[in-house]
């Protein structure tokens, strides 16, 4: 039998949460974070999703926790078995937590372009990480499918499949879309972000869309590199990809199936170039005191534009997908900064925070 849980005392002046039962009741209900001083400055209501805060440290342990889950009730996976995943590492972060929180083993393929800080993370939380070379999906070396084939060739294996499950969406569907439409209290007039999987857009969109009347706008933004706002603005054509971005996790080369539930009902889209995110990023920092990753950076500016064009007073949430602390040795060095033609882009005033 578990102890009762007794709600967490109310400290004035801080957030305070019930108590849970393990690492898994601790995902999702994270806050809504009003940025004041992006909102003063554009006359708009800009909010921020703090998926840092969830307790693997992304917006993804809702995704890992919803493919697990919904595995577990078809029957998909038994106990002790092995889930396997292809992912650029805060899926495979998430994973590695709910299968260390409920007995199953964890491996990983990732492409090798990832940033040490994670690959480190994930061998800590015990997964068997195996990095293989960053080729196009097209190719059979890709992550995603060298995961599929391990997975098909060892008794009680799950491929999670991140990118074409749909319980991805669904965990969205079923937590953060009403998180926010709860939180806003149903006046949002624009919800934006990125997309890896689609997963979050999808799921989050949809609930605001059928919640909304379809009075939310719900945008997709994209880095350089991305096809998915030419997919968009052209009406459907797919080009090749090309270019690339310093922003980890998000971008894509295809229409996802998570996406694919969703992407006829996007209002609109535009790319965020790399000057701009990290300028944000760095802006978050100083005005806000939030050490957030790139993914982040380039949906609050993606919200600032977004709000921009619903006109003043209207209201646009976003999501902080994680924090910097998985970057730093990158987004805060000067030789890094320097390498990717980016050390100008932050304004002088900020350049102090460059410690690295
Ligand atoms: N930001 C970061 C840092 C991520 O790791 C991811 C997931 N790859 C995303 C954003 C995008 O989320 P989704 O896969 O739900 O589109």
């Amino acid at each position: 039998m578990l102890p009762s849980l007794r709600a967490a005392p109310l400290a004035r002046g801080f957030h305070s949460h019930s108590a849970v039962r393990g690492f898994t009741e601790a995902v999702g209900n994270t806050p809504l974070i009003y940025l004041k001083t992006l909102s003063e400055k554009t006359g708009c209501h800009i909010y921020g999703k703090a998926e840092f805060q969830n307790p693997g440290g992304s917006v993804k342990d809702r995704a890992a926790l919803g493919l697990i889950r919904e595995a577990e009730e078809q029957e998909l996976i038994k106990p002790g078995g092995t889930i396997v995943e292809g992912t650029a590492g805060n899926t495979g972060i998430g994973l590695a937590h709910v299968c260390r929180a409920k007995g199953y083993k964890c491996v990983i393929y990732m492409p090798n372009t990832q940033s040490q800080e994670k690959i480190d993370l994930l061998r800590m939380l015990g997964a068997d990480v195996r990095p293989v070379p960053a080729v196009a999906f097209e190719n059979p070396k890709n992550y995603n499918h060298q995961a599929r084939e391990y997975a098909e060739s060892i008794p009680n294996a799950l491929w999670t499949n991140q990118f074409d499950n749909t319980a991805n969406t669904h965990a969205h569907y079923l937590s953060s879309g009403p998180e926010i439409w709860n939180q806003t209290q149903g006046k949002l007039d624009g919800f934006i972000c990125a997309t890896g999987t689609g997963g979050t857009l999808a799921g989050i969109g949809k609930y605001l869309k059928e919640k909304s009347d379809g009075k939310t706008q719900v945008w997709l933004a994209d880095p350089p590199g991305s096809v998915l706002t030419s997919y968009i603005t052209s009406g459907g054509k797919l080009v090749e990809r090309s270019g690339s971005s310093i922003t980890e996790g998000i971008g894509q080369g295809r229409i996802t199936d998570n996406l694919a539930t969703f992407i006829k009902d996007v209002d609109g889209a535009f790319t965020v170039p790399d000057t701009k995110s990290i300028a944000m990023l760095y802006e978050l920092l100083d005005s806000e005191g939030l050490y957030l990753g790139a993914s982040s950076a380039l949906n609050v500016a993606a919200a600032v534009e977004l709000a921009q064009k619903l006109g003043p007073g209207s209201t646009v949430a976003t999501i902080l997908c994680d924090g910097a602390y998985r970057y730093q040795s990158r987004l805060f060095s000067r030789k890094w900064l320097v390498s990717k033609g980016l050390e100008t882009a932050i304004p002088e005033h900020l350049q102090k925070y460059i410690v690295l």
